[in-house]
């Protein structure tokens, strides 16, 4: 078994890599492709899933580590050293006000999306009886968990929020229970204390961060050489793992209800980026693509977030002032894929059960759905946790959570590429009010490559 892992990885990735010249976002497509064909290839075999799971899928775990091992010191260096650079502390507060006020604004519409098309479409309807029972048996289980983990998160008190966000321990808050938000909170704590300063004192510092920044950055090129890799890896592993496709056909509606809804989404940040910026589609979405694979790859807006930096400020030239605040925030707080999801989800559950929701109920959901979005991880299947809190507060049945189950994790691959889409969005619109949105300025590896062969020493 180990040789045949070695032959497969030797076989397309080594060539992979060895195009230097191709576009990341194709090597990382190719990989994609691979990885499902190889997992389709792999459930014909009686010993394919435990061979993809014990030595393919073990690499896209490797790869999924890698990226959120860098997120902590990147949100920590980029944020320090982007926040001592605005060298006031009112541009500070300025900026976070438009970047929470758009972020609103743009799930508010998400959420919006989801409610029109779900009326209009009604793809509860198609759920007859019959199946309705079935997967509310097949799944009911599963679920539990996500009952529980919302359970936990409404006993908390109204403020928890707000208390959570101050942590008493900063190698606790970016350890064990990785809390963005709170490394965030330090970033910007730590970036003022350093505006504060005299220059002279603060030189040094700022002069460590500013290079410590820099090497986290070439960690990511360095990760992302392995990016075709992790997604084949990781897509076989899903393959091989996802449950009978049977119930998939029922629920075909709603899913077409959602993609739908997410694709009109990504065509909004489009003609945002284009009406705000002037930057035309097709180089907003190069731009941007690699960080879209990966997100539709891994599940994982917090997993992403390091190549979304990286793509956002090296070749859509949002300065890392902005991308260094915008960005972290985003990937916790502003969730337009998962929030335009709930919405849909809420109003499909309702009508498989026979419910009419009055306008009330669904303006409720809009604010229900923001807010819970807001509070999803950026972790894979977050989404459905608060997805519990919607349905309890529109009084639609917490069963009705197995209903969505099937095809919950497809829907959450297409979620979080809308809300890393969003993110670079609204980086760019503020960056472009802010003055800050200057040239794309690549600093690829292949380019470092290159020059590290001319010279050597220098990566
Ligand atoms: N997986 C999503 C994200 O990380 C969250 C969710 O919708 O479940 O962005």
């Amino acid at each position: 078994m180990p040789q045949l892992t070695i032959i497969i990885f030797s076989i397309f990735p080594q060539n992979l890599a060895g195009m230097k010249k191709m576009a990341l976002h194709w090597k990382i497509l190719i990989g994609m492709v691979l990885g499902v064909l190889f997992g389709l290839l792999m459930v014909n075999f009686s010993w394919g899933k435990e061979f993809v799971q014990d030595w393919i899928k073990p690499f896209g775990t490797i790869f999924i580590n890698a990226l959120k091992l860098i997120a902590v010191p990147l949100i920590l260096g980029s944020l320090i050293t982007g926040v001592s650079d605005l060298k006031d502390i009112s541009k500070l507060s300025k900026m976070g006000g438009k970047t929470v006020v758009t972020y609103l604004i743009t799930t508010i519409i998400a959420v919006s999306i989801g409610l029109l098309l779900v009326n209009v479409l009604v793809p509860g309807k198609s759920i007859t009886e019959s199946t309705r029972t079935e997967l509310v048996s097949n799944y009911a289980q599963s679920t539990e968990k996500y009952k529980e983990e919302a359970k936990n998160q409404k006993e908390q008190g109204p403020l928890k929020a707000l208390v959570d966000l101050v942590p008493d321990n900063i190698i606790g808050a970016s350890g064990e229970n990785k809390n963005m938000l709170q490394v965030i909170f330090f970033a910007i704590f730590f970036g003022i204390g350093l505006i504060l300063l005299p220059e002279e004192r603060a030189k040094p510092v700022k002069d460590f961060f500013s290079s410590f920044n820099e090497v986290i950055l070439k960690m990511i090129d360095l990760i992302m050489l392995a990016a075709p890799y992790g997604v084949f890896a990781l897509l076989a592993a899903l393959i091989v793992e996802s449950p009978s496709k049977d119930l998939f056909v029922a629920l075909l509606w709603y899913s077409f209800t959602v993609v739908l809804g997410l694709a009109l989404m990504i065509s909004i940040y489009i003609g945002l980026v284009f009406a705000f910026t002037g930057k035309k589609p097709g180089a907003f979405l190069q731009g941007i693509s690699p960080a879209q694979l990966l997100a539709f790859s891994t599940s994982s807006s917090a997993a992403t977030l390091p190549v979304t930096m990286e793509r956002v400020s090296e070749h859509l030239g949002v300065e890392e002032e902005v991308s260094s605040f915008v960005l972290p925030i985003g990937a916790t707080i502003n969730m337009d894929g998962t929030s335009l999801y709930q919405a849909v989800a809420a109003v499909f559950i309702a009508q498989a059960f026979g419910m009419e929701l009055s306008l009330g109920a669904q303006l409720g959901i809009v604010a229900t759905a923001t807010l819970a979005s807001i509070g999803s991880a950026a972790v894979p299947g977050a989404g459905m946790v608060m997805l519990v809190i919607v349905l309890a507060q529109a009084g639609i049945p917490e069963a009705g959570l197995a209903l969505i189950f099937a095809v919950d994790r497809p829907l959450d691959m297409c979620r979080t590429v809308v809300n890393v889409t969003g993110d670079a969005t609204v980086s760019m619109i503020v960056a472009k009010s802010e003055g800050k949105l200057g040239e794309p300025h690549v600093r690829d590896w292949d380019d470092s490559y290159e020059s590290k062969k001319k010279s050597p020493g220098i990566l």
